[in-house]
């Protein structure tokens, strides 16, 4: 099966005719081509894109808000098929892509489509002075939106929703890794009546495609999510133009487990924070740090609780660790339980290969769990994005916060304890950007998104991500008293 750009409305072949192979994970085979399209494709995007702005930053909210609602039903309409879509080319488990992804995705149209009505500036009078100021927040024109492969439709709709409720028209690249869901979305905006060129979606690696959104001086904005050395390659592109830019990057998330916690639900919902998506979401909780008095008991019943999850094929509803998303990235993440050898850390569960019967070459690999002692390793400095997390125990709340935040990274903290004045002490001095007490994951799309330190710059998320897709304008108006 061929992917295809869709620009202005339609579906075409990348100008160059370059092809890249797509793999399904589970299978190990090619079962498709996309697009690696090139600066011609990119230029043809923006085109396309510049010609609809003037209209759809015109269109009435009301009428953009219907648009997004009618997107968000045809995605829950085609949930199914969405779904065995994105395990087929993830590798995650169905039951995760039909009860998280596609929802997911659908909501987040369904919420920008509402947070759009409700979004206002302020205005300021300036008392004694005969003047009254206002803020006009208008939409930038065109902008660029680049996400990864970990959450294909969930992440690429996080941007491409708010980016055209603004009122902004959007060149959009998936991760060349997981292409099929929004070349999906295409068919699905051209169905719910999104006028051609709002919306264009252009396929490729990141080092043509990619480069080429980044580098258009007129594409103003980039809203990026990935790894923390593209953001940082993207931000030394984009600064010299003065673009805007929103940053979603890494993170090596503490676990912080305190022995005065409800046991029972923290131990279930630390299974999910490990290897949910095998381990791949940014926010997974891969450093679990635990209060010494607890460690032992909650080594054993982890390991257990780890064993029974099981290894297997996507589309099976009993499983729940699918395939890794790539050949080179499950070698990247078994090269951790090679280095963990080196560094004195102690393979408790796990760290093979599964092998799947009947689909022998799928990039399969147990849920590993490694006890370590001393922050300062690579495993637990370093963001290795799969199914592998390391335990470690702490004595007291001090060395617990010093070891939280001991780390480049800080995106998101979970945080387990029944005590009031720990939460909030923790919540204040955590140096991420989410803190997570007594839950994991729990997401409520009002909030601010995003990370501190290596982990990004800017907040994505209810009115942050409208205020990004903006640009405010100061109006200030001086009246003469006529009497
Ligand atoms: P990646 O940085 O390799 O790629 C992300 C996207 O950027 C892809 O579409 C890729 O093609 C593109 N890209 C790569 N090089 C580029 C360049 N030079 N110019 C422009 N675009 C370029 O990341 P990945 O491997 O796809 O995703 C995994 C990473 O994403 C992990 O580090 C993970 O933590 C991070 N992530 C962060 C969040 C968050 O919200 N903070 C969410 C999900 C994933």
């Amino acid at each position: 099966m061929k992917i295809q750009n869709y620009i202005n409305g339609e579906f075409v072949n990348p100008i160059q005719n370059h092809w890249i192979e797509n793999y399904n994970p589970a299978t190990g085979a090619v079962y498709g081509q996309i697009p690696n399209s090139t600066k011609e494709d990119v230029d043809k995007a923006y085109e396309a894109a510049a010609r609809a702005f003037p209209k759809w930053s015109n269109t009435s909210l009301d009428e953009r808000s219907k648009i997004l609602s009618k997107i968000a039903d045809l995605i829950i309409e085609k949930l199914n098929f969405l779904a065995a879509a994105e395990s087929k080319d993830n590798g995650k488990p169905i039951s995760l892509a039909t009860q998280i992804d596609i929802p997911r995705a659908a909501s987040n149209f369904q919420f920008f489509a509402n947070a759009i009505t409700q979004f206002s500036s302020e205005a300021h009078e300036s008392v004694g002075l005969n003047a009254v100021n206002f803020t006009l927040r208008q939409p930038i024109g065109v902008v660029g939106c680049i996400s990864p492969w970990n959450l294909p439709l969930y992440l690429f709709t996080w941007k491409i929703a708010p980016a055209i409720a603004a009122g902004n028209c959007v060149v959009a690249k998936p991760s060349e890794i997981t292409p099929m869901t929004a070349f999906l979305l295409g068919e699905i905006c051209t169905e719910a009546g999104l006028p051609n060129g709002v919306l264009n979606i252009v396929h490729g690696l990141g080092a043509s495609t990619g480069q080429a959104i980044v580098a258009h001086p007129n594409i103003k904005a980039i809203s990026f999510t990935g790894g923390t050395t593209t953001g940082a390659y993207i931000a030394r592109v984009a600064a010299p133009m003065f673009k805007k830019l929103s940053l979603e990057l890494g993170g090596k998330n503490p676990n912080i487990i305190f022995a005065d916690c409800d046991y029972e639900k923290m131990l279930a919902t630390t299974v999910r924070s490990s290897f949910a998506n095998q381990g791949q979401i940014c926010l997974c909780g891969s450093r679990i740090l635990i209060e010494e008095k607890i460690y032992e008991k909650f080594k054993k019943d982890f390991i257990k609780k780890v064993s029974e999850l099981k290894v297997g094929h996507p589309s099976e509803a009993t499983t729940n660790i699918g395939a890794l998303v790539s050949k080179e990235h499950l070698e990247k993440v078994k090269s951790y339980i090679d280095i963990a050898a080196q560094e004195g850390g102690k393979v408790l569960f796990g760290g093979e290969r599964v092998t799947v019967k009947n689909f022998e070459n799928g990039y399969y690999l147990q849920p590993t769990i490694i006890e370590v002692s001393d922050n300062k390793c690579r495993l637990n400095q370093e963001e290795i994005f799969g199914p592998v997390v390391t335990i470690m125990s702490f004595k007291n709340d001090k060395e617990a916060l010093h070891l939280a935040n001991d780390v480049q990274y800080g995106l998101s903290s979970t945080l387990w304890t029944n005590n009031l004045n720990r939460t909030m002490q923790f919540s204040k001095q955590l140096q991420t950007g989410i803190v997570w007490v007594n839950t994991w994951m729990l997401r409520d799309l009002r909030t601010p998104f995003g990370g501190q330190k290596d982990s990004g710059v800017g907040r994505e998320g209810g009115f942050e991500a409208l205020r990004f897709f903006t640009e405010a304008k100061n109006i200030c108006i001086q009246y003469e008293s006529p009497f």
